[in-house]
């Protein structure tokens, strides 16, 4: 069981509003979050995500290539994801473990500082990380993920630790999961990584605008909904602007 979640602030980018909730709202600029989690328990630290490339913090073009003129991911030294663990007492090193939703770039920037941590993600993602479609491969970069990591491999939902389940929620990406959290409080968290980019997707039923298969995108939803009512749990999209505004970010806890 998870005894402390944090919310790790890992910087912005800027996003076309039709991006967060297809088809509606092209030409408006939306500035997203971008986060990782942090979860405390028995079994040692797991990380979800590892957020965007520090290398951009000073040198955004060599990060992120055409990426930094189109969404312009915007960090400053502290949204680095080691200096987020460092605020913590932490090192890398004590982070066991790493669950990815997907391997797009904007939660894979960090992976490389992590040589040690076993990365959780489904076989399906790992194979189209290394070989996309072409509507999709801009959004995935090698060099963030193909770093000499140590990969488990997963095929359907599963529990990772003591409180900590994934479920595939593919559409986004064909190996897209989300993660379910149960903590000692009695709380419950719903990670739905890229599934959900704002609560507007899950109340209106209309996935991101940006999907590798979006039928897959609906039947997702219909089952992160269904899980989210089934278990009481709080749903926590990937890059929602007014639910960013009014969690406790690191070094606060969620217990
Ligand atoms: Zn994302």
């Amino acid at each position: 069981m998870i005894s402390k979640a944090y919310f790790l602030d890992c910087g912005i980018c800027h996003l076309d509003k039709s991006v967060l909730i297809g088809p509606s709202g092209a030409g408006i600029v939306v500035k997203v979050p971008v986060f990782s989690m942090l979860l405390e328990s028995d079994s040692g630290w797991t990380l979800i995500d590892t957020g965007l490339n520090p290398t951009g913090v000073t040198d955004p073009d060599k990060a992120w290539g055409p990426r930094a003129k189109t969404v312009k991911p915007t960090m400053k030294p502290e949204n680095d994801i080691n200096y987020r663990i460092k605020e913590l007492g932490l090192k890398n090193d004590d982070i066991k473990r790493i669950i990815l939703t997907h391997m797009h770039w904007d939660h894979t920037g960090g992976n490389r500082f992590f040589p040690n941590a076993i990365f959780y993600v489904q076989r399906a993602e790992y194979r189209f990380a290394y070989y996309p479609d072409k509507i999709i491969s801009g959004s995935y970069m090698r060099d963030h993920f193909d770093c000499g990591s140590k990969y488990e491999l997963i095929e359907g939902d599963t529990e990772i630790i003591p409180g900590v389940y994934v479920f595939q929620s593919p559409g986004h990406t064909p190996g897209h999961q989300s993660v379910l959290i149960k903590m000692k409080s009695g709380k419950k968290l719903l990670i739905t990584g890229d599934a959900v980019y704002t609560q507007q997707n899950v109340d209106l039923m209309l996935p991101p605008g940006n999907n590798w298969d979006p039928n897959y995108s609906i039947f997702s939803l219909n089952k992160i909904k269904t899980i989210q009512e089934q278990t009481g749990a709080i749903l926590i999209p990937a890059h929602d602007p007014d639910f960013w505004d009014n969690v406790p970010r690191s070094p606060d806890a969620v217990i």
